[in-house]
């Protein structure tokens, strides 16, 4: 992996990241499955057996452009896939990030980092690190002549409803007007004139996120969070950074023992993960036909999936346990486009 900060060339890019063994796992003598030989590889050493019950690692290889192993920064991904993506909605474009995985393997690590203080630079997530880079350009003079103005939303979308979380979990509804131009209404957009400003937006939104357990969507990993950061000049949308943190891909919800609840939420939330594949799909075939309409997620999305300079980096995060084999495989398998890209 090479330390520059080069643009590529692509307009989407799938990558994806391993987490150490947390202290849980280790306690119950969870075994590490994944290893990431090398630049863009990956490695599941999935465990199976034979019909006379012999076991044996069944070896598998997944391909990425980028693989981030379990020593990696925050900063160090950053560099290789939202970074590059600042400078697209500088240009005019749409430019998304998607964190994807089960609960636990690490989304909100990757993309909000660690308020909890513990550590300072090393935990920032791909939010701050991305505001930081926009107020930088921002600056650069090229760019202040176009007299650019920097706004923020935060919400979250559960069970297919948009809620405000810089406007105390409002809820919101969502509209497209003859011509497919999608508004949710009502969004709190609030300008921003520093990165400070936004890392605020973002602390206020993530508390919002994960409190009022009694209310309908007390669970955020059930949920999609999406940051937005708008770039507008004389008012038009000028470019858009969407940075979302997925809900849980996990494998396994036990259909007999879950409440109705819960298989009402997977199904919503495996429905949505399977709209934005087929839209980032169509994104790479440069189809005219994006089924955005599939889901909330897509539709309040559409911008992203159209357009000349639209570009996605999709970061796929798995945990390295063997108890987590069965989503790990699962979150691969959807990360199986690079090749049909
Ligand atoms: P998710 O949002 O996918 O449910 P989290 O980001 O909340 O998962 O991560 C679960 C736990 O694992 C958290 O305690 C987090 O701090 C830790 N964690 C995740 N990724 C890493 C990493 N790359 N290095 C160290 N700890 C991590
Ligand atoms: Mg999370």
């Amino acid at each position: 992996l090479s330390l520059s900060d080069t643009v590529e060339a692509h307009r989407i890019c799938v990558c994806v990241r391993k987490r150490p063994l947390n202290n849980k796992e280790v306690t119950k003598n969870d075994i590490d499955v994944v290893s990431i030989p090398g630049n863009g590889t990956l490695l599941l050493h999935e465990p199976k057996q034979k019909v006379d019950l012999t076991k044996y690692l069944d070896n598998q290889v997944f391909h990425f452009d980028y693989s981030f192993d379990e020593s990696s920064t925050n900063d160090l991904v950053y560099r290789f896939t939202a970074k590059p993506l600042v400078q697209t909605i500088f240009d005019g474009g749409m430019a998304t990030c998607f964190a994807y995985g089960q609960t636990g393997s690490g989304k909100t690590h990757t993309m909000g980092g660690d308020f909890s203080g513990k550590s300072q630079n090393s935990a920032k997530g791909i939010y701050a690190m991305a505001a930081q880079d926009v107020f930088a350009l921002l600056k650069q003079r090229r760019y202040s002549s176009l007299d650019l103005c920097p706004y923020v939303t935060f919400f979250e979308i559960y069970n297919s409803k948009v809620f405000d979380l810089l406007n105390k979990k409002a809820k919101l509804r969502v509209l497209e007007d003859e011509k497919q131009q999608v508004q949710v209404v009502g969004l709190q957009e609030m300008y921003v004139s520093c990165a400070e400003d936004v890392i605020k937006m973002i602390e206020m939104g993530s508390a919002c996120r994960t409190s009022g357990q009694t209310s309908a969507n007390a669970n955020s990993s059930r949920s999609h969070a999406i940051l937005q950061v708008i770039l507008r000049r004389r008012n038009q949308v000028h470019g858009k950074f969407s940075l979302v943190d997925l809900a849980g891909n996990e494998r396994g919800i036990d259909v007999r023992s879950s409440d109705r609840q819960t298989l009402v939420e997977t199904a919503e939330i495996n429905r949505s993960l399977l709209a934005l594949k087929e839209c980032i799909r169509s994104l790479g075939m440069d189809s005219h036909h994006i089924p955005f309409r599939m889901s909330k997620l897509t539709q309040v999305l559409r911008d992203s999936f159209i357009g000349e300079n639209s570009r996605t980096c999709m970061i796929a995060m798995v945990s390295p346990g063997m108890s987590s084999c069965d989503s790990t495989v699962n979150t691969l398998r959807y990360q199986g486009f690079p090749n049909f890209f």
